[in-house]
């Protein structure tokens, strides 16, 4: 049996923490089908110093592809490397994480070797030798069980759903320089998103507002309990908000907009529409707060707080600053 191959994501040259969630993903497929756990990961000279890491989340081996085109992500590059790197391999399967970034690149890796993609799994298992996943599908109405019999199977998996564990072993580092022709297109500048410190697709805390926080003004509340909850909380909006213009198109939640599976979804003053439920139903645990008891943001939450947004959300970031800096 092949060994499974994850592929770990980097930004100026560290590690993507939802890489870790892809690499213990991959070793448990790994340790399903009896095979070992390499990981690949793609940047600039010198990136292997970053990579040791990833062997503690379960990669035996660290497979780094180093090379000046491979700086910053280019899609025609990055996707040629790693089907070379899977051809190479032998891979049984490859895991990206469904990232804006690793559902870009995925589709492409999985058309370059001419096989299926099992997109935004939220489940991974082994059956008879073979690769099985769990994805939602009808706006996570439903979920499906897909089969894979394609060599390699592609999967990309949603982040914060897997988790990553760590274990007490490092991997084996083997760099390399990939063969690499020249793009048609080049990254010529980056802006980071204005005040986004995490992405809300990556973030593993979600606050997310809606129209019952009736006006853009009205965000510093959500802001404040935002930054008690601590860096690796992150803003979110519904669609009505963003249509508005209160709120800009990269946080919103939805059908429309990104996928998210927090461990904590904190929805304020948003209805609950389906399409909004479609990008947050499977966060691990949802807290709604809407002075309406028959929203349908209840329906799906765990907590549910029935309030004023204005009352209930100074007193909940109060609180959360007393648990968790006593005061
Ligand atoms: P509303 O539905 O207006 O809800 C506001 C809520 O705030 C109400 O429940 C109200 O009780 C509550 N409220 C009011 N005042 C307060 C207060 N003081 N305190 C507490 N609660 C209060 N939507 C998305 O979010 N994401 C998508 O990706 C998306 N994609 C779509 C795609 C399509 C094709 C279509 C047709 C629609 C899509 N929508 C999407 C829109 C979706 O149908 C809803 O219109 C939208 O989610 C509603 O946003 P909302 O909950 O903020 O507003």
């Amino acid at each position: 049996m092949g060994d499974i191959l994850a592929f770990a994501e980097q930004h100026e040259g560290s590690i993507r923490s939802g890489s870790y969630e892809v690499v213990s993903a991959a070793a448990q497929v790994a340790a399903g089908l009896g095979g070992a756990t390499h990981a690949l990961l793609l940047g600039s000279p010198g990136l292997s110093g970053a990579a040791g890491r990833l062997g503690a989340y379960g990669a035996d081996v660290i497979r780094v592809a180093e090379h000046e085109a491979l700086a910053s992500y280019s899609p025609e590059v990055y996707a040629a490397t790693v089907a070379d790197a899977v051809r190479e391999g032998g891979y049984t399967a490859v895991v990206f994480a469904a990232t804006s970034q690793g559902k870009d690149l995925a589709p492409r890796v999985a058309a370059l070797l001419d096989v299926p993609l099992a997109s935004d799994v939220t489940g991974i298992g082994t059956d008879g030798g073979g690769v099985t996943a769990r994805r939602p599908v009808y706006a996570g109405k439903a979920f499906v069980r897909l089969a894979i019999d394609a060599t390699p199977a592609i999967l990309s998996i949603r982040p914060n759903v897997f988790g990553a564990s760590e274990r007490a072993a490092a991997g084996t580092i083997e760099s390399f320089t990939p063969d690499v022709t020249e793009p048609k297109s080049r990254v010529v500048e980056r802006k980071a998103a204005e005040g986004a410190s995490v992405d809300v697709a990556e973030a593993s805390i979600v606050v997310s507002g809606g129209r019952g926080m009736r006006d853009p003004e009205n965000w510093n509340l959500l802001e404040d309990l935002r930054e008690a909850l601590g860096p690796e909380a992150a803003l979110g909006a519904s669609r009505a908000v963003v249509d508005a213009g209160w709120r800009p198109h990269g946080e919103q939640v939805g059908q429309t907009g990104k996928t998210v599976a927090p461990k904590l979804y904190i929805a304020v003053g948003i209805s609950g529409a389906i399409q909004h439920l479609a990008g947050m139903r499977t966060s691990q645990t949802i807290v709604a707060v809407n002075k309406d008891p028959d929203a349908p943001i209840f329906g799906v939450a765990d907590y549910g707080i029935v309030g004023d947004a204005f009352e209930v959300l100074p007193r909940l970031t109060e609180a959360i600053k007393v648990l968790k800096h006593g005061g």
